[in-house]
């Protein structure tokens, strides 16, 4: 069955509508834009029957997670479409992080589980066959990481190269090592994340090359799988809340939107909360929403969670948006918080990467505050793998994080014993 749906891009800000032949990734009145679909005459029950048919597929294009649900998408050939079958990762019990956030009902999708290691394949698989779309052979993105990772795999395996700006000082062991491995040019600039943003914005305009970063429309597009997914996997039930962190806020609202054009469609008929969680040192989104304020950017943000320490997110807008549509939230959870529920994510033996967790110290946040009712039904979302950043977790366990005001409060320490016996039963207390 082909369904066809009519598709353009539109200004979040004019309204303006531009044909999706048009490469482009703002308006002409520098507003972002928006993918748009003519869902009034689209058949709901009969797409989400198409979908489910092609659930557990085994091989090919449609077997991936992400265009399993390629009418809502990007709705180009199969052979157009570069993937990694990425998607289809698990959706776990949260047991111990459960118990930590005061929660019956706690889920954890693990977005770590994907090819590289993190939600962002999702995005990146239909940010790449974008670019293929538009003849790219060159694609560049700012990246705390994980971006990085992805972007220079989706462009290995299609035979584009890749141009990577990383901020200077500390980035993740594990995303850089992919960068390089995956060849892409790296190059590390004097300034943080949002400095790498508007110079790379900058060098794709005068260079011609694809910009692969959120600003991008497609990759959102790519990300809303996610939530489809996951309903998917709880055969189209509805969860009360989904917790889910927030950096450059694409994710976030690639989450909302999909669940928006599922709900338009009849596909579900209930809307769901969603909690996006900051790092206290990179809140920008925190306290306009708390505060009511207008959007203002966080100088130098700051926070351990690497993936999140963004100042100036690009998708802000975006972002409130969905909020406003899901009667959602917005929290920030201190250095501290982040690393115990990080703890409590990996002692429950799921594991994840610092910012990922940020899910599940917001559930708790919330939980407590009385805004979650520890009854209801929650979905977290993991981003990332806990492998991206052993130097985080070795840090905490060794508790050697005081300089980052970080106490190891469930370290679980190494013990130095000699090849003895006695001493292993004096080490197991046995
Ligand atoms: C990119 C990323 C985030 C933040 O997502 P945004 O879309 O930028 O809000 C969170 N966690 C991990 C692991 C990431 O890679
Ligand atoms: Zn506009």
């Amino acid at each position: 069955m082909d369904f066809n749906i009519k598709t353009w891009l539109e200004c979040l800000d004019c309204d303006r509508k531009y044909d999706v032949d048009e490469l482009r990734y703002s308006c002409d009145c520098g507003g972002t834009l928006d993918v748009k679909r003519d869902l009034d005459s689209v058949d709901g029950k009969a797409l989400k029957e198409l979908w489910e048919s092609r659930w557990g597929m085994k091989r090919g294009v449609l077997s991936s997670g992400v265009w399993r649900y390629k009418e809502l998408i990007l709705d180009l050939p199969e052979d157009q479409i570069v993937t990694r079958q990425e998607g289809n990762t698990r959706l776990y019990d949260a047991g111990l992080a459960g118990k930590y956030a005061g929660l019956k009902n706690f889920l954890l999708k693990h977005e770590g589980e994907n090819p590289t290691g993190s939600f962002k394949d999702r995005g990146m698989t239909c940010g790449a066959t974008a670019a293929k779309m538009y003849n790219a052979s060159v694609v560049a993105c700012a990246s705390t990481g994980n971006t990085s990772a992805s972007m220079a795999s989706y462009a290995a395996v299609s035979g584009m190269k890749s141009v990577i700006f990383i901020p200077e000082g500390k980035i993740a062991y594990g995303k850089l090592a992919q960068a390089l491995a995956f060849n892409g040019k790296t190059l590390q600039i004097e300034g943080n994340f949002d400095d790498a943003m508007t110079l790379v914005q900058e060098v794709c305009k005068e260079l011609n090359i694809y910009l692969l970063n959120s600003i991008n429309p497609f990759r959102i597009e790519g990300q809303k799988a996610i939530g489809f997914e996951i309903l998917q996997q709880l055969d189209w039930e509805v969860p009360d809340w989904f917790i889910i962190p927030g950096g450059n806020l694409g994710n976030n609202s690639a989450l909302s939107k999909g669940l928006q054009e599922l709900y338009q469609l009849g596909i579900i008929n209930k809307i769901p909360r969603i909690a996006v969680i900051q790092a206290s040192g990179a809140n920008p989104l925190y306290t306009m929403w708390k505060e009511h304020t207008e959007f203002k950017a966080v100088k130098d943000p700051d926070t351990i969670a690497t993936a999140i320490k963004i100042g100036n997110p690009v998708s802000w807008k975006k972002s409130m948006r969905g909020l406003e549509w899901s009667n959602g939230v917005v929290e920030e959870v201190s250095e501290q918080e982040i690393m115990d529920a990080k703890a409590m994510v990996d002692a429950a033996g799921i594991g994840a990467e610092p910012a990922s967790c940020c899910s599940v110290a917001g559930a708790k946040k919330l939980v407590d505050a009385g805004i979650i009712d520890p009854d209801a039904k929650v979905v977290g979302i993991l981003t990332g793998n806990i492998l991206k950043d052993p130097d985080a977790v070795i840090g905490y366990h060794q508790d050697t994080l005081g300089k980052m005001g970080i106490k190891g409060t469930y370290a679980n320490k190494p013990v130095v014993i000699k090849a003895t016996i006695a001493a292993v039963k004096a080490a197991l207390e046995v």
